[in-house]
């Protein structure tokens, strides 16, 4: 028998002076009948990419006795074939998540001593991974439809004097998209790294229309791209960028040895192949968000404009009243943004059915307990 000692609380602990008080990133995962509040993409994969998926295990469950391979090489080739432009394996770096991706940029080229901008509102990752990397954090806003010029750009590295640039297109949690000039005229104007995330872009009008175009006049421009939002792989966790060979060996140095399983590479291998049937439903959830805007306004709410699988609605004086309200009748939304907004993602015809019904009630007895304060139910 053994006494264990009592558990030592986090509190109790010589945590980094920068983390104490940090809660952990957590958007709820609730199992409702409407999941629409993180992006993904709401269709499983078909029976013949599940029966291959299968198989690959299978496969490489033989050889896990060994380490995989370090440089990804055969799923890097596969990117950079599936993106086109040019590209090759050089060009590629892959990681787990476009996460583990811009988490490898700053390890590389920011860091104590060093600062990354970015243009809020945008995604609410980027500054935990700033201060993971010790990287300081800075914020320039968005103009009042959430769009950024070249203009705004580079009067911010002018203001911040910033090591690393980051722009999001389209902007999560906003949709809005920065066009491929803006992006151009800021890789003309400085040397800094330039990060163009560009998790949605597939369900943008053009997805060929892509800061990719630009990267061979451009050796300090980086595209990072993701499998979890489009391509229907969330659970894979698969994110990679594109850059000059200079890029990718930098990434190479501060990776974690063996940082992509053996089944990570495989699986994501499989799906590639099978781009067409993963992407089949890009365009379907694409037509979701359009048709849900026009809705959405016709209910006399804000939308913000989105070439994204997701937008933005409000504005609600209690916003998480309205989220609660939704919950309680199966429909998860997401609580982020701007006040006042709610972000709802593309989902399948039957949770965009749910989602109007629900919010039809919600804006119902909300307008009624507007007109009439003595109606409302229990509080
Ligand atoms: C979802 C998302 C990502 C990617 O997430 P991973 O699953 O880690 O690839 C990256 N950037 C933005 C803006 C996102 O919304």
């Amino acid at each position: 028998m053994t006494d264990l000692p009592p558990p030592v609380r986090l509190a109790d602990l010589p945590l980094r002076d920068e983390l104490v008080g940090e809660q952990p990133y957590g958007a709820p995962q609730l199992d409702v009948a409407a999941r629409l509040n993180v992006n993904e993409n709401p269709y499983p994969p078909d029976d013949q990419v599940i029966a291959d998926l299968a198989r690959a295990v299978t496969q490489l469950a033989r050889g896990m006795n060994r380490y995989p391979d370090r440089e990804a090489l055969g799923l890097r080739t596969a990117l950079a074939k599936y993106l086109g432009y040019g590209l090759s394996a050089d060009n590629i770096w892959a990681a787990n998540g476009s996460n583990e991706v811009m988490v490898h940029l700053l390890q590389a080229f920011g860091g104590p001593g060093r600062t990354l901008l970015s243009f809020t509102p945008t995604y609410s990752m980027y500054p935990e991974y700033a201060r993971n990397t010790h990287t300081r954090y800075v914020t320039t806003k968005r103009d009042a439809a959430f769009r950024l010029d070249s203009a705004t750009i580079l009067a911010a590295i002018d203001e911040h004097d910033p090591d690393v640039v980051l722009i999001t297109t389209p902007n999560n949690p906003t949709g809005t998209v920065t066009p491929v000039s803006v992006i151009e005229e800021v890789c003309e104007a400085t040397r800094r790294i330039v990060v163009v995330d560009e998790a949605y872009q597939e369900f943008t009008e053009f997805p060929q229309d892509s800061s990719m175009a630009l990267l061979p006049r451009f050796g300090h421009l980086v595209v990072t791209r993701t499998m979890s939002k489009a391509f229907a792989f969330a659970g894979g966790r698969l994110g990679y960028l594109a850059a000059g060979p200079g890029v990718v060996d930098a990434c190479r140095i501060v990776r974690l040895p063996y940082h992509l399983s053996a089944q990570t590479q495989a699986l994501a291998e499989v799906a590639l192949r099978h781009a067409g049937s993963m992407l089949a439903r890009v365009d379907q959830l694409r037509d979701e968000i359009v048709d849900l805007q026009a809705w959405l306004r016709h209910a006399g709410l804000d939308v913000v404009p989105s070439e994204a699988n997701f937008c933005l609605f409000g504005r609600f004086a209690d916003r998480h009243a309205v989220w609660q309200a939704l919950l309680d009748r199966g429909v998860l939304v997401r609580e982020t943004g701007p006040q006042g907004y709610l972000r709802v993602s593309a989902g399948t015809p039957a949770e965009m059915q749910l989602f109007r019904t629900a919010l039809g009630e919600v804006l119902h007895d909300e307008l009624a307990e507007r007109l009439d304060p003595t109606t409302s139910k229990e509080s």
